[in-house]
């Protein structure tokens, strides 16, 4: 039987009492290294095993805490830029496998229950010797409709296996969860006004958007997951032009605006390739944070180029050069953008902007700021993966609601939004709906 949102919503409510007090609702970068001692327990069911255990053992602890850049701790320290760290919990880097008293199921609660049980019969007890428990688990018998689960934010990451190595794409987005992201949507304001927005499909711009590994995450997100300092947000109070340096870029400098408008937030990004990031992502973005949430921000798409992160559209076709909101009177204009650094003139209270009616200057060709020597990272795929990666889906069967709800987000959809599978490691979004990574092995 399928797990229906409601079902999923309710399941989540149950969590919700294990994961309180763990988590801060606001995090704050300065100074702070936040280390996460993380457990990988690999889950078997008392009907269903492991298919190739000792590939999957094997290929637990290169994809949790491996030191290529395609492994959760390598992406992470390096998003963060060193202020989140996931740690082994355990000499051995992974538990199990661990046989559990029940069939093989999509029971999430339940799955976590006994899981924890067993665990602490082996002396592990969540919060003294972890922080983070992913269950992984063979998927051939769950009849599960996602691949991955994530509690909103919290501990807790189911893997629903298909083969042997979820990787990058799956395990990242679900932790992204864990650091309280919602799913990352776009809105369309065709005429450049905000007044008149319509949400389609996903922002390609987070690992959190359909954008996988390669996109990182968005300014927002950076700002709900404590990863940028004060100083490289700037609350914006008054009319100006800023300068911004790129979002993951190296040195110092300002990364976010972070504009008022009327009960929402503003947020702008400047976009350039650096390190394992954004080697397809140009420009400047703007992000409606709504209500001070910035785990639940979208896109501001006030173009007509339909970029995703599986087509060839160019890396800023839908970078922002000017909007308006008039309801709350903040407009901005980006004076010029490339080659690392922006600067976008912001009028607040209904101000005119000085820049207006000029096409942004385009300073040269964007050249990435160093290069990273390992062009796996991002494809969301592990070498050699026999799966397909493809997304889809739609949102309503999704939990990612308020941030304190402490819910449960799901990889996946179910088989009515699912689009076909497509051949290879190529990515597809498909229709107005969500950000599903699906992993499915090839139909044989
Ligand atoms: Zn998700």
């Amino acid at each position: 039987m399928k797990t229906t949102a409601l079902g999923r919503i309710a399941l989540a409510t149950g969590i919700t009492a294990l994961t309180a007090g763990l988590f801060p609702a606001s995090a704050h970068a300065d100074d702070a290294v936040v280390e996460r001692r993380t457990l990988p327990v690999l889950v078997e069911f008392a009907d269903s095993a492991f298919q190739h255990p000792d590939k999957v053992k094997e290929s637990t602890p290169e994809t949790y805490f491996g030191a290529k850049k395609d492994s959760l701790a390598s992406f992470f320290t390096e998003l963060s830029r060193g202020r989140y760290r996931v740690t082994p919990a355990v000499d051995g880097q992974y538990a199990g496998p661990i046989t559990l008293p029940m069939d093989a199921s999509c029971d999430a609660s339940k799955i976590n229950t006994l899981t924890q049980e067993a665990l602490a019969g082996q002396g592990l007890v969540r919060g003294e010797d972890y922080d983070s428990l992913s269950m992984v688990f063979p998927a051939q018998k769950t009849g599960c409709d996602w691949a991955g689960l994530g509690s909103v934010p919290g501990p807790y990451t189911w893997i629903n296996l298909y083969g042997t190595d979820s990787g990058l794409g799956v395990v990242g987005h679900e932790f992204g969860h864990n650091l309280g992201l919602g799913h990352q949507t776009r809105s369309l304001c065709a005429d450049g006004d905000l007044a008149g927005c319509e949400t389609a499909g996903t922002s390609a711009k987070s690992i959190m958007g359909g954008g996988g590994p390669a996109a990182g995450i968005s300014a927002p997100e950076m700002i709900r997951a404590g990863w940028l300092t004060d100083g490289e947000t700037v609350k914006v109070t008054a009319s100006g032009t800023y300068t911004l340096r790129s979002l993951h870029g190296e040195g110092d400098g300002v990364r976010a605006l972070d504009i008022p408008m009327g009960e929402d937030r503003l947020v702008v990004e400047y976009r350039h390739a650096a390190g394992s990031f954004d080697q397809d992502i140009e420009g400047v973005h703007a992000y409606r944070v709504p209500g001070g949430d910035y785990g639940a921000s979208t896109l501001i798409d006030v173009t007509e180029a339909n970029k995703t992160a599986g087509n060839d559209a160019p890396a800023d076709a839908d970078a922002v050069t000017r909007l308006t909101d008039r309801a709350s009177k903040v407009s901005l204009a980006v004076v010029s953008s490339g080659d690392g650094r922006a600067e976008v003139e912001v009028a607040l209270d209904g101000e005119a902007l000085s820049t207006a009616g000029k096409t942004p200057e385009k300073t040269s060709a964007p050249a990435p700021e160093h290069t990273g020597t390992d062009t796996d990272a991002g494809d969301g795929l592990p070498d050699g993966a026999d799966g397909t990666e493809v997304q889809g889906g739609g949102q309503g069967q999704e939990a990612s609601g308020t941030e304190d709800a402490g819910n449960l987000a799901a990889t996946g959809g179910d088989s009515g939004t699912l689009p076909l599978a497509v051949g290879g490691a190529g990515m597809l979004v498909v229709g107005a709906g969500a950000l599903l990574l699906i992993r499915r092995r090839k139909q044989a």
